[in-house]
């Protein structure tokens, strides 16, 4: 596996691999990796002829500096962990400069709404901040397919509509979430969270599969209801949202209508460790 640390040598590596006429699979991340990374790389594997990697850990999506300070960071383990899979041809590690040459700042993005939604309530500027590292990296890596986890289903909503509305030529493929054998939805996060609160932390993924249920025969309303209910008997967890969208504008609903698709999204912190989930309903 290739290790390239800076943009130019970057280039070479991706021109030499155009000219070989290489299909190129890249999934972004910002380290930490786990199997749920993983899952991306198997995917993207089955359908280029190289896959590669990049690990920024992107400055411009954090609202919050202590949030950033605090990102977990272990780029050897990381290098490792990506080698010893034998699913990644190269892995990109920029320096900062490498993608914003002069100040760390964000571009502005008009992503029809679907920014204002959600995480984009709760965490302002994040996707301006997103949109702008991922069209970077796409500039540079110039893959052409690109893999996001649906985890992050608002993330994947939002890149798919920048690449719609900027008509950039990359496809772009969600991956279903990867749980841990207890259903959590594995995170770089989790690792900021003791063992015995990872293991309370199931009841996120045990609640949504409650909601999918419930879905079938319950008012909206009523299931935010249970909802928040669950989690006022939960000893240092908040719920931070819980909410039913639309699955194309992820626009929050209270009602149920027959020809659309609705996904429940969830964000609750465990120990001032701020988990995400999402599930689609049936
Ligand atoms: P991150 O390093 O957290 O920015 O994540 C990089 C990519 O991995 C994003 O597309 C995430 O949605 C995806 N990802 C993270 N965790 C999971 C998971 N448990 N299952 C599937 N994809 C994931």
């Amino acid at each position: 596996m290739e290790v390239i640390k800076n943009r130019k040598i970057l280039q070479d590596f991706i021109e030499r691999q155009k000219e070989m006429g290489k299909r190129i699979g890249f999934a972004p991340t910002m380290g930490a990796l786990h199997k749920g990374h993983l899952s991306l790389y198997e995917e993207a594997k089955k359908e280029n002829d190289l896959v590669i990697s990049s690990i920024f850990v992107n400055p411009t999506q954090f609202n919050n500096p202590e949030d950033l300070e605090k990102y977990p960071r272990d780029i050897n383990r990381d290098i490792l962990i990506l080698e010893n899979s034998g699913l990644v041809d190269a892995v990109y590690i920029p320096e900062v400069t490498d993608i914003y040459p002069e100040k760390a700042e964000s571009q502005h993005y008009d992503f029809d709404g679907l920014e204002n939604e959600m995480e984009g309530k709760s965490r302002p500027g994040h996707f301006d901040g997103v949109g702008t590292v991922v069209e970077e990296l796409f500039r540079q890596v110039q893959p052409d397919n690109a893999y996001f986890g649906e985890k992050d289903f608002q993330q994947l909503s939002i890149i798919k509509k920048m690449v719609d509305k900027k008509h950039l030529p990359v496809n772009i493929k969600g991956v279903s979430i990867y749980r841990a054998e207890n259903g959590l939805a594995l995170s770089s996060r989790n690792q900021r969270l003791h063992e015995e609160r990872r293991d309370a932390s199931k009841i996120i993924y045990e609640t949504l599969e409650k909601v999918n249920d419930w879905f079938k025969t319950v008012s909206i309303p009523e299931i935010k209801e249970r909802v928040a209910d669950i989690f006022d008997d939960q000893k240092g967890m908040q719920l931070e949202y819980f909410l039913i969208a639309d699955e194309n504008t992820l626009q929050e609903t209270d009602f149920f209508y027959k020809d659309r698709n609705f996904r429940a999204f969830i964000v609750v912190v465990v120990d001032g460790v701020r988990l995400i989930d999402n599930m689609h309903l049936d």
